[in-house]
């Protein structure tokens, strides 16, 4: 597919000043089958106050393997909604939970669970910070300005890297930094990646089941930044599978409110044990191909076994050395990958550190994505 001939053209924004006449355009957006998001267009005819203003929707879940051809449609119910940075004005964008017409959660919709987690355990607090790595790809799926029919110099210069040679892109990755910040998302930070052409940026610290909402929406904002230039996403954990190339993760830094006052490091070191002891169960919703990356090289501990260090970046567990120094903070688990669903490993997180509940089980909610639709 080429890249569109309109976008951003002179043309394009004679229509883009023409005034909405009080209509308002949401867009709602809901993850798909195989962790993208996608999204539809409705118009509105005024603002939201709140999400219980925003009307249900639905789409053809056959379309996008998430419902059978006979019962093809599935519910958007919107859970947030954020301003719109590429429509601007009092446009939105909508995220939203996939429902399925028995009135069950859509097998793809991880969120409902999670977030029953996050209710029970709210008095605990949890931050999380999660860092997204990704690679940048162009249109005939080459890794972004890398030679052709070859590999880039050596990985060394490129982690922070600064001028042409070192850095590709910037353009797209300062335009999802606006973005983001115009959505109200909780970016942190972003840092060129030690692999050419890969990049991370942070959101966080987000409490509870806004850390999956806000991953979620800027992993969209990024995509739709990436097509404003032409340019691919990818959240594969591996995207160049060679043993001297750096995959993509999604640390994952988790915090109670135990854990960030004096004598947290006791705390920290009981969740790191309840962690060791759910070692395998964890593996499991950490992302598809994971075990391509968790090779223990290119600063990852191996897949099967689990480790803790202070300031150790080949650990399973590292305790930031600031944390360890003042005696409380937070902990980074270094093993999810960059195509995690983030409502499974903060939903998990939460029921290991904090403890089970009854109605939740988030093991068995990642099964349900093999079952049949
Ligand atoms: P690294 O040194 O591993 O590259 P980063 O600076 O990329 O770390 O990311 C750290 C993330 O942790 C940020 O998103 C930050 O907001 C988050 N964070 C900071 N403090 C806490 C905390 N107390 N609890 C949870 N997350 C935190
Ligand atoms: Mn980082
Ligand atoms: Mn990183
Ligand atoms: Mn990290």
């Amino acid at each position: 597919m080429t890249i569109s001939l309109t976008e951003n053209t002179a043309i394009l924004s004679q229509f883009l000043s023409l005034p909405q006449n009080g209509k308002v355009l949401a867009e709602y957006i809901w993850i798909d089958a195989e962790g993208n998001t996608r999204s539809k267009c409705k118009t509105l005819s005024k603002k939201p106050s709140s999400v219980d203003d925003l009307p249900e929707w639905n789409y053809d879940g056959s379309s996008t393997m998430q419902a059978p051809g006979h019962d093809s449609d599935v519910y958007l119910r919107p859970v947030a909604f954020y301003p719109d940075p590429f429509r601007k004005g009092d446009n939105i964008l909508v995220l939203c939970e996939c429902w399925n017409n028995d009135g069950t959660p859509n097998k793809f919709n991880h969120r409902h669970e999670c977030a029953k987690l996050m209710k029970a355990h709210a008095n605990e607090k949890v931050w999380f910070g999660l860092e997204q790595e990704y690679t940048l790809f162009d249109q005939y799926d080459y890794p972004y300005g890398w030679p052709k029919g070859g590999f880039p110099a050596p990985q060394g210069p490129y982690y922070c890297g600064v001028g042409t040679g070192k850095v590709v892109a910037r353009d797209v990755i300062e335009a999802h930094y606006r973005a983001c910040l115009y959505a109200g998302i909780n970016i942190s930070g972003i840092n060129a990646e030690v692999m050419p052409s890969q990049w991370e940026f942070q959101v966080g610290p987000c409490e509870g089941i806004e850390m999956g909402d806000q991953l979620w929406m800027a992993r969209y904002l990024l995509n739709r930044c990436g097509e404003s230039f032409g340019i691919k996403i990818s959240f594969h954990p591996k995207p160049v599978n060679q043993s001297t190339i750096n995959g993509s993760g999604c640390h994952t830094n988790v915090s109670t409110v135990g854990m960030r006052e004096e004598g947290g490091m006791k705390v920290i070191e009981e969740a790191i044990s309840k962690l060791a002891k759910r070692h395998k169960e964890h593996m499991l919703l950490y992302g598809a191909d994971n075990d391509l990356r968790l090779t223990g090289s290119c600063e990852t501990a191996a897949m099967d076994s689990f480790s803790s260090g202070v300031a150790n970046r080949g650990a399973s567990i590292r305790i930031p050395r600031q944390v360890a120094k003042e005696g409380f903070g937070y902990f980074e688990d270094r093993r999810p990958a960059s195509n995690i669903d983030p409502y499974l490993v903060t939903g998990i997180m939460v029921e290991t550190i904090c403890g089970a509940i009854p109605d939740a089980d988030m093991s068995k909610e990642f099964a349900r994505e093999a079952e049949d639709i």
